[in-house]
């Protein structure tokens, strides 16, 4: 279905960015890989998905937290290929939980920079390439921490709000062009992924609760389906949302949350 178009996805070397990397893949897009580290592993998960999938897949390191290297990231994918960026997934994210007059003043930054400011500048720089082209998908990972709040995660949950309004902007500008583009954010619940496994780690202690119980009464407190939501669900969106029948899902914020947002 993604045959001959580039796909960028930002933070994708592990949980839902790898996710949604595998699912495009699988699809027949071209995939660039990032993260900022720029390891052996790095690139080993870039070939690795490439001989599973046998799609192009590549890896590109960029520090989302550094404007220069957002733009310079969509720069890169677009000389690898002499081609657009036309689906862009803004995934990469931190998280830090501390009350808001004890939170650390360079964790809120990063956090913005990351989580949020990224994505502008990402698309800043996929946006001409598809005005032109006349097609494009820009997936905007936000979370239902985009949609409502829980106390001591106010920069993420600043950001993921963000995220959304970014969406919104961005839908508006691409439908004046009258062009095949959207542009949308997934919400997801909680995904057993390393941002959470950090947030298991930093609860048992706090509560000296074990795993089991941090997980049943701490994080899916609020999820009803009291389960995670699977990594293959979040890619199954992103796939649907590059479609022909996503095309008039613009501008929306669609939660992939167990049900979190219903409550
Ligand atoms: P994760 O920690 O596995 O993935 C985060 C990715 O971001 C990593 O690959 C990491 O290398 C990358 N990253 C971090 N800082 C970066 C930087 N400066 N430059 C480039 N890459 C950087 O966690 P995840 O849960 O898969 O998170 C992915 C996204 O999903 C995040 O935006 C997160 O907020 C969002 N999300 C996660 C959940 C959840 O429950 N796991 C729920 C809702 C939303």
């Amino acid at each position: 279905m993604l045959d001959g178009k580039t796909a960028v996805v930002t933070g994708s070397t592990s949980g839902i960015g790898l996710g949604i990397a595998g699912a495009l893949a699988r699809e027949g897009a071209r995939v660039v890989l990032n993260s900022f580290s720029d390891t052996a592993d790095d690139h080993k998960i870039a070939s690795d998905l490439a001989a599973e999938t046998g799609a192009d897949v590549r890896y590109v390191r960029g520090d989302m937290a550094k404007p220069a290297e957002c733009a310079g990231l969509i720069e890169q994918a677009i000389a690898a290929h002499d081609a657009p960026v036309q689906i862009l997934v803004n995934n990469a994210g931190i998280q830090h939980v501390a009350k808001i007059e004890e939170f650390p003043l360079d964790k809120w930054d990063a956090i913005i920079a990351i989580n949020l400011s990224s994505a502008f500048h990402t698309i800043r720089a996929a946006v001409p390439g598809i005005k032109q082209a006349g097609w494009g998908r820009v997936i905007n990972i936000a979370s239902a921490h985009g949609l409502t709040a829980s106390p001591y995660k106010s920069a993420y949950i600043s950001a993921k709000h963000g995220m959304i309004g970014l969406t919104r902007t961005l839908a508006l500008e691409f439908a004046e062009e009258r062009i095949l583009a959207t542009a949308n954010a997934i919400c997801p619940g909680y995904v057993e992924t390393l941002l959470v496994e950090g947030q298991i780690a930093d609860q048992m202690k706090a509560h000296g609760m074990s795993r089991e119980e941090v997980i049943e009464k701490v994080i899916l407190a609020r999820q009803p389906t009291k389960r995670f939501v699977a990594v293959d669900a979040i890619g199954a969106m992103a796939v649907f949302l590059c479609s022909d029948a996503a095309q008039e899902i613009t501008g929306q914020p669609l939660s992939v949350d167990g049900g979190w947002t219903a409550l």
